[in-house]
């Protein structure tokens, strides 16, 4: 990746992060957030309030734990982990958003009671085992929740949410804190009912044809509507 390309790169994180404190996921310096790069991947510096932080206080670092720059966010090895092992992402955010956070207090799993549970790409959006924040353990946990999601909760700490871009890494996080909200809510009348299994399959179909809020303009969203000017234009 070309220096320019890195730059660049930096500068979206930097937005991202300020985007990530705007929206009310994250504050003072808890959260951090990566992105692949060709050769290793770009992450925040740990303990850096994000409304002062530059794009040079971004830190590079390589898939062997070598880093340049200020001290790498202490959850460095879920970084590094998750950006090795899953191949389909290029995005990693973590954040301790409060309702995401209080599920997880009580090592819930998100289950199909909202159909838009099928955004993390599964029935389910599971919580992580604890284990220590910065540990290689947390790091095994997270990566075994993820297996076949886009997130998942942290026992007694947070969530994580991955994309192919910082975008949708920030626009799932969101998501997965507005469902939690909704879950703690809708639990407050008794535990709601299930989508049952062969529905969310629909649901999940339904959603990757449509790239579902994650592409504004792709093809395919509705099986009859086309942009006006496709129709004037022949
Ligand atoms: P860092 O500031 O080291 O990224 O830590 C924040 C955090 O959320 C730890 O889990
Ligand atoms: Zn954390």
């Amino acid at each position: 990746m070309a220096e320019t390309e890195k730059a660049a790169l930096r500068r979206e994180m930097v937005d991202i992060c300020r985007r990530m404190n705007a929206s009310g996921i994250n504050q003072g310096t808890s959260g951090n957030l990566s992105a692949r790069t060709t050769d290793g991947f770009l992450i925040t510096p740990s303990s850096m309030p994000y409304e002062t932080m530059t794009p040079d206080d971004i830190v590079e670092m390589g898939f062997d734990g070598t880093y340049v720059g200020h001290r790498p966010s202490s959850e460095w090895r879920f970084h590094r982990d998750i950006l090795r092992a899953r191949t389909d992402i290029n995005a990693v955010l973590h954040c301790h958003s409060i309702y995401a956070t209080t599920l997880a207090c009580h090592h819930r799993t998100i289950p199909s009671f909202h159909y838009m549970t099928g955004v993390a790409g599964g029935t389910t959006i599971r919580c992580a085992e604890y284990a220590t924040f910065g540990t290689q353990a947390l790091s095994d946990n997270a990566l075994a929740a993820l297996e076949g999601r886009l997130a998942c909760l942290l026992g007694q700490h947070g969530q994580i949410s991955l994309g192919k871009t910082l975008d949708t890494a920030l626009w799932l996080a969101i998501e997965v804190e507005t469902l939690s909200r909704v879950y703690v809510q809708a639990l407050t009348l008794g535990e709601p009912p299930i989508l049952p299994d062969d529905e969310m399959e629909r649901v999940l179909e339904q959603m990757r044809r449509m790239s579902y809020g994650q592409a504004p303009d792709a093809e395919g969203i509705n099986d009859i509507a086309r942009p006006r000017e496709a129709v004037k234009g022949g």
